[in-house]
């Protein structure tokens, strides 16, 4: 059987007391929340892995770069009792990595619209198209993604192995060509970074037009936290014609990068709160007290931010909010009420061609995201990578096989 490289994360499977484990999770070991189940995480780096062979309706892509994820740190940091802090969907061990672009190799008998030689990407969501929720169109909540006891639909690097290796396999419905971005970047290098960083685009992009439905060209817009999907944000936000865009980071290497892919104002609300200004107050001054049209939330955070957001909206605003925090803040209805603002909450990339529309403003030179790559290792680097990641001074990590 051909081997490859690849880079694995396993754990104990140790549901904490007073998870209320299911049969299923117990028996497929697909687990809803991570947290509560995966204790004393290790990375695993291997030579001698498996290269998977596609099923008919698989395409087999040859991986050329791969970007590390906020999840993928989150996989290997613990808390005091040694539990993963990632906590959402997991099924250990698997091949990480979700944020790719690569080659397809070898198509499976039924595929019908890419073929070997391709340039491709995908997504990370593995929905499957029948269940209620994907027929109503929501993919991005499909029921058998999420549902334990089942093993064909899940996530990309998740519960399904993923991209930090040679080779990948997934369903062609969930794969996007990525040729156009050749003739932008005119390196097939550049082209597949780029390609890298579809999957954390769409996340802004999904938040920001399908789900808070966009904003109109003029607009205010503000990004909380300049991590890979702000920075999405600030990119789209820019192209699509924002008056002003304004965002909150306290890494200096993120804050920088904000304002190369198009931010006008960008602070630390840190040292804002040192100095004893508040950041809404920052918005409404820069906004000349009209408040934002858009907040766009990316870094769940909601106990800090969402008291600045009620503060800054905009009559009419949206807050289209992406970040995650299994926490309960206090909400001010009332400010929604006066503002007549509306919040949108917002998961996931797939459906509603998002996917291909940032393929498109990509090839078009409308954003360019492979500025967010600061740092490029080989895969066989990747332990160094990850010890790198860990001191989050990156905008994005990628890695090339
Ligand atoms: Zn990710
Ligand atoms: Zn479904």
């Amino acid at each position: 059987m051909p081997t490859m490289r690849a880079a694995i994360v396993d754990a104990e499977f140790a549901p904490r007391p007073g998870y209320e484990i299911t049969p299923e999770e117990m028996k497929t070991r697909k687990v809803r929340e991570g947290n509560k189940v995966w204790r004393n995480p290790k990375l695993i780096y291997r030579t001698d892995y498996p290269v998977p062979e596609p099923k008919p309706d698989e395409v087999l892509i040859r991986v050329k770069a791969v970007g590390i994820c906020g999840s993928d740190i989150h996989f290997l940091e613990t808390d005091e009792d040694g539990y993963i802090i990632y906590p959402g969907l997991t099924k250990f061990p698997v091949v990480i990595g979700h944020e790719f672009s690569g080659v397809v190799e070898k198509v499976g008998s039924a595929v019908r619209w890419v073929k070997p030689g391709d340039m491709v990407t995908s997504e990370e969501m593995f929905w499957c198209g029948e269940c209620d929720a994907c027929r109503a169109g929501y993919f991005n909540h499909c029921l058998l993604l999420n549902d334990p006891g089942n093993l064909e639909f899940g996530e990309l690097g998740f519960t399904h192995d993923g991209a930090m290796a040679d080779y990948v396999v997934v369903k062609e419905k969930y794969v996007w060509k990525i040729d156009s971005l050749l003739d932008r970047y005119g390196s097939e290098e550049k082209a597949f970074e780029a390609g890298s960083l579809v999957e954390p685009t769409s996340v802004a992009y999904h938040a920001m037009f399908n789900r808070a439905g966009g904003f109109k060209p003029g607009s205010y817009v503000v990004v909380w936290g300049a991590g890979p999907i702000g920075l999405g944000a600030i990119s789209l936000a820019k192209a699509a014609g924002a008056g002003k865009i304004i965002s909150f980071e306290v890494s200096p290497v993120r804050q920088e990068l904000a304002k190369k892919v198009g931010a006008d104002y960008v602070f630390n609300p840190v040292e804002l709160l040192k100095n004893d200004i508040q950041p809404w107050e920052k918005i409404m001054e820069i906004t000349g007290g009209k408040g934002a049209d858009m907040h766009v939330e990316a870094a769940g955070a909601p106990q800090h931010t969402l008291p600045q957001i009620q503060r800054s909206l905009a009559i009419g605003g949206k807050v289209a909010w992406i970040g995650r925090a299994p926490r309960e803040v206090p909400i001010y209805i009332e400010i929604f009420q006066v503002r007549r603002a509306q919040l949108f909450g917002s998961q996931g990339h797939s459906g509603w061609r998002t996917f291909g529309n940032v393929i498109r403003l990509m090839a078009a030179g409308r954003i360019d995201m492979t500025k967010i790559i600061t740092s490029r290792f080989k895969l066989d680097d990747v332990y160094k990578a990850f010890e790198r990641a860990h001191k989050r001074i990156d905008g994005k990590i990628t890695l090339k096989p």
